[in-house]
């Protein structure tokens, strides 16, 4: 489905009359890149003007203000280029607030009382599902624990995934080289790419659980994982407590979804992530009512364009897995309604990541959810591709255990601020890579 990407960043820094400097980004594959450029514009221009404190006193109205342009808005409502441009928008004010107290995004917010919280969060649609009362609620009920969760996720990282090595078109040897280096590296949980041959993933599924199950390609001094912990049940964990999931990338009609998924029953995958339109909510339903069966459950996220699509996703039971995506969703306000509602209705959040930035972002957010809202990160993964980190002033990292490390720089705000050298190199159309290649006579139509 989304073959020939050129990943691509959609890149706004908010000045102040001061030397601080917010940025923001959302990401794409390419073409349209400068059209998500020019809508990031428009909705900048609302915040020129304003007092930073003001915006940072109540982040709720200012999410409420960046989205209530009665023009824009017609070209929306909260989805599309419009929403993705007020992503990177919001973000931007967010990383801005968390550099002026001078703590990564994700310290700031947890150090927030519930009630600041609640402010910070957007409500509008989705108190059918969930009440600001209620968010309270959660909030309060696991206040205590913020500092024993912090510590102990400063100590161990945050659970991550790889998805590297099950891309399609990868040669078996590639495959094979790929999931070792990340048995190695200490990762348990695996994700392939399906959908285009079914034969061909089958072969390919038979491969990857041929490795991840082998107890003799586990890193030295790592014993297998109970299969039946806390942990893995029910996510169909093989005999070294390894976990595949699957991607299709949204290319099924949903009878059809269901039976090419049926048919790789045989590798046991945890979840068929995407499986049709990202804005199938019923379809996603049945999807997943007829593989409960079969053990596989169903994910989605990445592509869904705001938080009344997954407030409807929960409501009709339609997903196992909550897959946020930082910059699809407006920003940091929107994703905290969308961690308060599944922590509600009980559904593990395993945030989207691996094109540009997102890695960066993501684990903020996980760390948000596990330290404030859902208290749990037991059964959560968050993806991780090494993949782009090298243009980013503050990179993510991974430990020796295949986790997330904790972002600890106070100055680092939402980890998101790209080198200068990389801008200038890389910005479309006049950047130094550009027009190098232009030269060659091998720039993109
Ligand atoms: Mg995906």
């Amino acid at each position: 489905m989304n073959t020939d990407c050129d990943y691509s960043s959609a890149y706004v820094s908010l000045c102040t009359n001061t030397d601080l400097v917010g940025h923001g980004m959302t990401f794409t594959i390419g073409r349209g890149n400068d059209i998500v450029c020019m809508a990031i514009k428009e909705v900048a221009a609302r915040l020129v003007g304003k007092d930073t404190e003001e915006l940072f006193a109540d982040m709720g109205k200012t999410w409420d203000w960046l989205v209530a342009d009665p023009q824009l808005r017609w070209i929306g409502p909260e989805k599309g280029v419009i929403h993705i441009a007020t992503g990177a928008v919001n973000n931007a004010v967010w990383d801005l607030f968390a550099r002026t107290r001078q703590k990564p995004l994700w310290k700031l917010i947890v150090d927030m009382s519930p009630e600041e919280i609640v402010r910070s969060t957007t409500f509008r649609y989705i108190t059918d599902a969930l009440t600001p009362a209620e968010a309270l609620d959660i909030l309060k009920s696991n206040d205590s624990g913020k500092k024993e969760r912090e510590q102990t996720v400063k100590q161990v990282g945050y659970p991550a995934y790889v998805t590297s090595a099950g891309w399609l078109g990868y040669s078996d040897e590639k495959i094979a080289t790929l999931t070792k280096e990340a048995i190695s590296h200490g990762f348990n949980h695996f994700k392939m790419k399906v959908g285009a041959d079914q034969a061909d993933d089958l072969r390919r599924g038979r491969l990857i659980r041929s490795l991840i199950d082998d107890p003799s390609l586990l890193p030295s001094g790592t014993k297998a994982r109970d299969p039946n912990s806390a942990e893995l049940k029910g996510k169909n964990a093989g005999p070294t407590g390894a976990v595949l999931m699957i991607d299709a990338n949204q290319v099924w009609d949903v009878e059809e979804a269901v039976e090419y998924v049926r048919g790789l029953q045989e590798i046991k995958p945890w979840f068929i992530e995407e499986p049709t339109a990202p804005d199938d909510i019923f379809g996603h339903a049945n999807i997943r009512r007829y593989l409960a069966p079969y053990g596989i459950g169903v994910a989605t996220g990445e592509h869904a364009h705001n938080r009344i699509v997954f407030k409807q996703l929960f409501q009709a039971e339609a997903i196992d897995v909550c897959q946020i995506d930082s910059c699809r969703l407006a920003g940091v306000s929107e994703v905290l309604s969308v961690l308060l509602m599944a922590k509600k209705y009980g559904v593990p959040v395993c945030p989207h990541a691996g094109g540009v930035g997102l890695c960066e972002y993501v684990i903020h957010l996980s760390l948000i959810d596990y330290i404030a809202i859902s208290g749990s990160m037991e059964r959560n993964v968050l993806e991780y591709v090494d993949h782009l980190h090298e243009h980013f002033l503050y990179p993510c990292s991974i430990n020796d255990k295949g986790r997330y490390n904790v972002p600890t720089n106070p100055l680092e705000g939402y980890s998101i601020e790209m080198h200068k050298s990389s801008i200038a190199e890389f910005s479309w159309p006049a950047g130094s890579y550009w027009m190098s290649a232009k030269e060659k006579g091998q720039v993109p139509q």
